[in-house]
This record gives structure tokens, C-alpha cells and sequence, in this order.
């Protein structure tokens, strides 16, 4: 287990993490979520080694690593455009490491390129591979050496939307399957849905929340933190209030709404549809709610809704969560 306690780091005595408490369990993915700029590559890069903390302590199996160089703390890392060496083969390069220590690599090069799903591209050179097949290979050559940590930092990146869900969803299994301790840094909340167990929002040096990606799901600690994690809407005060009892749900200061958490049927919110658009799944409404402002609303496929008509609503509970 990783264990971080109260670390800061400092650039110029300028902090760019401050005070970061977190743990992440043998086996798991923690995913470090957070804007551009608020500190994510810094702790990951001091976990690595490659920062000196301002203050805290960094453990693994209670063991602390702090005064161990990089090389010695046996994590691997792996960077958002990959840095495979260019001269080397794929085999060479997923076997480097292997090679470094001295251990019989063949095998278990050909094992790693089975699992990121790279059979038979041996002897290709990285200047011949897409995007998404050079971050394969820098995942394999990360994994060589079975690290008991693997740290990634915005693995995904660098490469466009739809590989890169594809890529989320391969990262997962193959992480899984590897059984690795994994930490992964990025700014993009699909990617961290995707591929981690744990998540840890981070704002401004600050992890703000951290825990289980369903209860941090299900209970953002405050309104930036819901619409960081993909919440289209938060709602306040009384509005807050109607919606929660239109949901059968307890109260609580505010309520995040996803963009599909209120449904046209036959429910208790009288609204007047604003516009409609159709799309391949679904009929998008934003809807005037009587004491809620504008929403965003959804009606089956097939369904009529034109502009200035009444229509009635229901809350879907599992598409709000509760901020308190
Ligand atoms: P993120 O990875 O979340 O985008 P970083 O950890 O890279 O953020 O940066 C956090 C803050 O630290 C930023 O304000 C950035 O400008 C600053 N910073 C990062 N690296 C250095 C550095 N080598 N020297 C000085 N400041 C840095
Ligand atoms: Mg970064």
C-alpha cells in the first residue's frame, strides 16, 4: 500500500501541493482528478522520486521511500506521449528494462505485447506505429519489470476521443489483469471513471476529496467538485429543496444534476418545453421548471415535445447526487 502523509512540495518556495493526505490499497487504480495546473504531475513526479517534498512523508508497506532514489523505489512511470526509444524495436524497447537487470527477457516480451494486445509487432520500429499502439508499448515496458507501483501520468492524452475511450476501457483490463498497484494523474473525469477504482480530486495543491470513485460520485464535497467530475448543473436553496422531494430524496444544501437526470413522462415538475433535439438515442429537451430555472430534460425517442408546450417530469435519483 501507498501511503501518503501530509506531503507538500514547493517550486521557489512557491507550494504547488499542499498538505496531501492519501492511501491507495495493493491492487487498485487511484485516479489523481483535477484541472491543468493544480499540482497533479508535481505529486505523481514526487512519489517518483524526481521532486524533493517541502514537507510529509511518502510510504510503501509502511516502509517510508523518501531518501530512496528513483531507481531504488521499484515504481515504473509512464508519461502521456510515451518516450519510447525511437531507435529500438518494440521488442527491445518493452524488454529494456528486463535486459538492464540482467533477466532472460524473450518470453516474457512476448507475454507483455499478448496482454496490450500487440501480438507479432516485434521488430516494428516506433516511428511505424499509431498513437494508441506506441502507448501499448510504453505501457508493456512499464509493466516488464512487474513495478510494485505504476505511476501514469495522463497516459491517455495525448491521443484523439474515440481512441483514447477505447484505450481507457483496454487500460482497465489490462491493469487488471496485471494485478497492478496503479497511480494514474489525469484531467479528463471519463478517463478516470474509466480506468480507476479510487479517485482523488485535486484543485490548486489541494486533494479536495478522495475515496471510493462511487461514494465520490454519489456525494461531491462542493459545487466545482461536482461539475469538475461531469454534473451538468448544481442547484442551491430552494430550488435544491423542490428537486430533492421531487426525487424522494433527503435534503441536503445543494443537488448536482447530470444532463439526463430529468425525464419527460408523468411526473411531479410542471415545466414548458424551451427546445427539443433529436438525437440517435434520445429527444433532448431544456425545459422552463416552474421555481427551477431552465433544465436540461430527456424524452423517449419518438416522443413529441415542441417549444412552448407543457410537459411534465420526473427526477431520475440515480443521475443526482447530494452535496451537503
Ligand atoms: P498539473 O500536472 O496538474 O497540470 P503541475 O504539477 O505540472 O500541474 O504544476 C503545478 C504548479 O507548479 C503549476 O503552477 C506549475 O506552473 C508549477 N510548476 C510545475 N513544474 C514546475 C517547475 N519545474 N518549476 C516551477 N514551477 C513548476
Ligand atoms: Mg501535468
Amino acid at each position: 500500500m501507498l501511503s501518503l502523509t501530509d506531503v507538500s512540495v514547493s517550486y521557489d518556495g512557491v507550494p504547488a501541493v499542499r498538505h496531501v493526505d492519501l492511501d491507495l490499497p495493493d491492487g487498485q487504480v487511484l485516479a489523481v482528478l483535477g484541472p491543468s495546473g493544480c499540482g497533479k504531475s508535481t505529486l505523481l513526479r514526487s512519489v517518483a522520486g524526481l521532486e524533493p517534498l517541502a514537507g510529509g512523508r511518502i510510504a510503501f508497506d509502511g516502509e517510508p521511500v523518501d531518501h530512496l532514489p528513483t531507481h531504488k523505489r521499484g515504481f515504473a512511470l509512464m508519461f502521456q506521449d510515451g518516450q519510447l526509444f525511437g531507435h529500438l524495436t518494440v521488442a527491445r524497447n518493452v524488454g529494456y528494462a528486463l535486459r538492464l537487470r540482467r533477466r532472460p527477457s524473450a518470453d516474457r516480451v512476448r507475454e507483455l505485447l499478448a496482454l496490450v494486445g500487440l501480438e507479432g509487432y516485434d521488430d516494428r520500429l516506433p516511428a511505424t506505429l499509431s498513437g494508441g499502439e506506441r502507448q501499448r508499448v510504453a505501457l508493456a515496458r512499464a509493466l516488464a519489470v512487474e513495478p510494485r507501483l505504476l505511476l501514469l501520468d495522463e497516459p491517455l492524452s495525448a491521443l484523439d476521443a474515440s481512441l483514447r475511450e477505447r484505450l481507457a476501457l483496454d487500460l482497465r483490463e489490462i491493469l487488471r489483469a496485471a494485478g497492478t498497484t496503479a497511480l494514474m494523474v489525469t484531467h479528463d473525469h471519463e478517463e478516470a471513471f474509466t480506468v480507476a477504482d479510487r479517485l482523488a480530486v485535486m484543485r490548486a495543491g489541494e486533494v479536495v476529496q478522495a475515496g471510493p470513485i462511487g461514494e465520490v460520485w454519489a456525494a461531491p464535497v462542493d459545487e466545482p467538485t461536482a461539475l469538475f467530475l461531469g454534473y451538468a448543473r448544481v442547484l442551491a436553496g430552494v430550488p435544491a429543496q423542490r428537486l430533492l422531494a421531487a426525487a424522494g430524496l433527503p435534503p441536503a444544501s445543494s443537488v448536482a444534476l447530470r444532463r439526463s437526470a430529468l425525464v419527460a413522462g408523468d411526473g411531479p415538475l410542471a415545466g414548458t418545453v424551451v427546445s427539443a433535439r433529436a438525437t440517435p438515442e434520445t429527444l433532448r429537451l431544456v425545459v422552463a421548471v416552474e421555481g427551477l430555472g431552465e433544465l436540461d430534460a430527456v424524452a423517449p425517442l419518438g416522443s413529441h415535445a415542441a417549444p412552448g408546450e407543457p410537459v411534465r417530469l420526473h427526477v431520475d435519483p440515480t443521475r443526482v447526487a447530494t452535496i451537503t
